[in-house]
């Protein structure tokens, strides 16, 4: 059994118990919403990492605590909403002062840089995992789903795809050169795209955040929206950073590698042409929706068929 048909067949029933009216989203998306009243929705998410699965034994706590509310607050950029606030829940090996001070420091710049005040939270002793809860906002009906991708829709990316991944083999690097230097950063320090998120909102017909790969990613929007994508590879946003580091596996690690924290979001080309100037420089278009299932990848001299695949927690 995988992850997703783990929590599809125990988790999901529970959705439909309780006041399921006022959860105008339940669980199948980057965060739920819920109908507060007062024009707003409530749109929230809660991630876990755990250590040695989602950051790496030993890993630095000041990075550990930017990260762990970034990739939690990616999720919120993904909907399109406001930040508001966060709650987390820690469990910890035990007190110890020096890490305790650096993780604070670091999940402090990340508040203050992403708008999130930090809103309450449990502590608890045991094996290092992290748990954020974060919420935030969109006007009434205005949260940006999954499931709103239509035929013809171009496919865009925000920034540049795959450096996060190429940081991986550069984590225990003691004397990392400039572009080495470059992709560490965009491991350690991932800027969730919330100013673009809400930016997108009322153009964008879905949005993903890109955290275990786009083609994975991008396969969660065509599985809601029952579509198909067809991606120029060609036209993916690659840095010069990545092309000298990883020459040819450049595409590929674009294609497959997570982390990044990006955005990929669908839009039909008409809504394009009328995208404020700032909101379309940031982002690429790489390809276009279109009808059936999967993801293929026009490589120029030949078309690759692909099943969304990605990282699932219970099939490594
Ligand atoms: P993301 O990568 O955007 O954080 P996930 O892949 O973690 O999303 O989760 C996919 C969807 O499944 C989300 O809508 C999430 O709310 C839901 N989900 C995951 N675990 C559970 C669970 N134990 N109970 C209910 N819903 C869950
Ligand atoms: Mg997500």
């Amino acid at each position: 059994m995988g992850e997703f048909e783990l929590i599809r067949r125990y988790f999901f029933p529970i959705a439909e118990v309780g006041n399921a009216s006022a959860v105008v989203l339940g669980p199948g998306d980057d965060c739920a919403i819920q109908r507060v009243g007062s024009g707003l929705d409530l749109v929230f998410s809660v991630d876990a990492l755990v250590e040695g699965v989602h950051f790496p034994y030993h890993y630095d706590p000041e990075k550990l605590g930017w990260r762990s509310l970034a990739v939690a607050a990616s999720d919120l950029a993904a909907m399109g909403a406001d930040p508001v606030c966060f709650t987390l829940a820690l469990t910890l090996p035990d007190a110890d002062p020096d890490w305790l001070s650096a993780y604070a420091h670091g999940l402090a710049s990340a508040a203050r840089r992403f708008g999130l005040s930090l809103a309450g939270g449990d502590t608890t002793r045991g094996p290092l995992t992290l748990s954020m809860q974060v919420h935030g906002t969109v006007p009434k009906g205005g949260g940006i789903l999954r499931s709103g991708a239509q035929v013809g829709d171009y496919i865009c990316v925000s920034g540049m795809l795959g450096e996060a991944g190429a940081a991986l083999d550069h984590l225990e690097n003691d004397d990392p050169g400039p572009d080495v230097q470059a992709v560490l950063r965009r491991y350690h320090f991932p800027e969730p795209r919330l100013v673009l998120g809400r930016a997108l909102r009322g153009y964008a017909t879905a949005a993903v955040d890109v955290s275990d790969g786009l083609v994975a990613d991008l396969g969660h929007i065509l599985e809601a929206s029952g579509v198909a994508a067809s991606i120029d590879a060609s036209r993916l946003p690659l840095s010069q950073h990545l092309k000298r580091l990883v020459g040819q596996s450049a595409a590929g690690l674009a294609l497959n590698a997570g982390d990044d924290y990006e955005l990929c979001v669908t839009l039909p080309p008409q809504v394009w042409a009328i995208l404020p100037e700032d909101v379309r420089r940031e982002l690429t278009v790489i390809g276009e929706v279109v009808a059936g299932e999967g993801v293929t990848i026009d490589w120029g001299d030949h078309i690759e068929n692909l099943s969304a695949g990605g990282y699932d927690h219970f099939r490594n």
